[in-house]
């Protein structure tokens, strides 16, 4: 048998969300690897293997992929959103990188709805010109980092869309964050929370920098800064195209 492995997103939660392409690998897989919350979307059924893993462990669950594959496994690694944004396809060719033999065997990275883009379309389009995303995790780089570049994006007139924003294990960073935010942008700026997009759970809230508070951010919320142009349309919040 010829195994494969696919590293999958499987969108920001809604099953509508999921491509044609990503379900199709998933009803040929014999394996689903991936952090627990993910891999319980998966439906059990016959023939499948199901491996949930912690959230820390991403160089040992992709060793685990390639492994299963190269002895004939036909492997999908799940990621929410995409596999390609701050998540397990770069883990998987890390992990190639210091065992190359691994390139022999079949690999494909299929992309997902991200939650950047899918909080953008409820909020209307507040990344319709130039923008960055940051991860706001200082889990893989140092605090510092994160805010050094959080003021070159508000300088160089990005907007802006932050994963990972608050976290119990580092709960004063977020408002940390907003203060760097306020003193860049001033207070007048919008701020953008989406919470749980695409779930029954989902919450949406626009406010100015001046009224945010880091509560209005945890682990499941997409947020996202206007640059200087951003506006409200209606219960809409978009960036015109053109910048003078
Ligand atoms: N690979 C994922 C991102 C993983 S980082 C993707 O492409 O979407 C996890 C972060 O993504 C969360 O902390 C949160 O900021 C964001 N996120 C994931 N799903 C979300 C959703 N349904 N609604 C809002 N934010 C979400």
């Amino acid at each position: 048998m010829t195994g494969w492995l696919a590293i999958a997103g499987l969108g920001p939660g809604d099953e509508a969300l999921i491509t044609p392409e990503v379900t199709a690998v998933l009803a040929q897989a014999t394996d689903v690897i991936g952090y627990v919350p993910y891999v319980a979307r998966i439906a059990p059924r016959d023939g499948l293997s199901r491996h949930p893993s912690d959230n820390r462990v991403e160089l040992m669950r992709a060793r685990h992929a390639l492994e299963l594959a190269a002895a004939g496994g036909r492997v999908v690694v799940v990621s929410s959103g995409d596999p390609g944004v701050f998540a397990m396809a770069a883990a998987v060719l890390e992990a190639i990188e210091s065992a190359p033999e691994y390139l022999a065997t079949d690999i494909r990275i299929l992309p997902g709805i991200t939650a950047m883009l899918a909080a953008a379309a409820r909020l209307g389009a507040p990344l319709g010109h130039d923008f960055c995303a940051i991860n706001l995790s200082d889990n893989l780089k140092p605090w510092e980092l994160v805010e050094h570049r959080l003021r070159l994006a508000a300088r160089a007139g990005f907007a802006m869309a932050f994963y990972n924003p608050r976290s119990r294990s580092r709960p004063h960073q977020f408002g940390r964050a907003l203060d760097v935010l306020r003193e860049e942008c001033g207070g007048a700026r919008l701020i953008s929370f989406a919470r749980a997009v695409s779930t029954a759970e989902e919450t949406l809230e626009t406010v100015t920098l001046a009224e945010a508070t880091p509560e209005m951010a945890d682990m499941r919320t997409m947020v996202i800064v206007g640059n200087a142009d951003t506006r409200r349309v209606g219960r809409f919040v978009y960036t015109p195209r053109t910048s003078l």
